[in-house]
């Protein structure tokens, strides 16, 4: 009786899969925010040539939306050019966006920058720091789910021949922030508005430094370019199979709802600013402030 009652169950489960049997939401049911840094009526920072940030963030934003649909993601959309950074959330928070993610590109603090001639033009630069950041808010309403996303970009990331800058943590005015992840490039940045104020998992992507003039033309070759859509695809691709029910998951003592069977990245490390990786030389005072 048990036996035939039991073959009844199988035929049932053959002829009729229950959803509850799919083991992850479908890529064309995730909703993905890529957020265009700055905007065509404020530019951000200028690269060693006088380009716009605003100008590399769109060219990496368009070509990673375009990667994600081409992979099942067909929900991937743009916000560009918003007039306030608050309507950036906004916009995320109404159509219910499962994960944001914010381009920009990187420049220094204004004391490390030296003037070069470019096509005639006095331009700022600094060759000293190369290399993308990845940067996170624990004042993100799902903050671990915003470090697990950062944490699985910086292994692509590398995996992908990028490598991280650490200018951030070093001990000089307006930097000295805290690195959760030292070799991946992850950062702590509590208060940047769209990752604090972003109800979803949220994570802001500095691509590389564009004040350096070496890599600010690596960062302008479409080679580069699809590099790092690649590895943008290939994140959240992991990141969506370690959140599937019934594969491995993270840890969550921040009451996100996830059960506990991957280990989180490791526990912020004490505000202290890392040795440089790349030869550095302590910056030169800030120049006297002309009255
Ligand atoms: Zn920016």
């Amino acid at each position: 009786m048990i036996a035939k009652m039991l073959q009844i169950f199988a035929l049932i489960i053959f002829l009729y899969p229950l959803p509850v049997f799919s083991k992850e939401k479908a890529a064309r049911d995730w909703v993905i925010a890529i957020d265009i840094g700055h905007a065509s009526f404020a530019g951000g920072a200028n690269s060693a040539r006088g380009r716009n940030e605003y100008e590399f963030n769109r060219d990496i934003g368009i070509l990673v939306q375009k990667e994600l649909v081409k992979h099942g993601y067909s929900r991937a959309f743009i916000i560009l050019d918003p007039e306030n950074l608050g309507l950036r959330t906004k916009i995320a928070r109404k159509r219910k966006v499962d994960l944001f993610i914010s381009f920009h590109h990187d420049s220094v603090q204004s004391f490390y920058l030296k003037t070069w001639k470019y096509n005639g033009k006095n331009q700022k630069y600094c060759d000293m720091f190369q290399g993308f950041s990845l940067l996170v808010s624990t004042k993100n309403a799902m903050f671990k789910k915003s470090l697990l996303l950062a944490t699985i970009l910086g292994r692509k990331l590398k995996k992908n021949n990028f490598l991280p800058t650490h200018h951030h943590a070093v001990d000089v005015p307006g930097e000295k922030h805290q690195l959760f992840n030292q070799s991946l490039g992850v950062y702590r940045y509590d208060d940047l508005v769209v990752l604090k104020t972003a109800p979803m998992p949220a994570v802001l992507v500095e691509v590389g430094v564009i004040v350096n003039r070496n890599e600010e033309l690596q960062l302008r070759k479409p080679e580069t370019h699809r590099r790092l859509a690649k590895a943008l695809v290939e994140s959240i691709q992991e990141y969506q199979h370690t959140l599937a029910p019934g594969g491995p998951q993270v840890n969550s003592p921040g009451g996100e709802g996830i059960s506990q069977r991957i280990s989180t990245p490791p526990p912020p490390p004490p505000l202290r600013p890392p040795p440089p990786t790349r030869p550095f030389s302590p910056p030169p005072p800030p120049p006297p402030v002309r009255m």
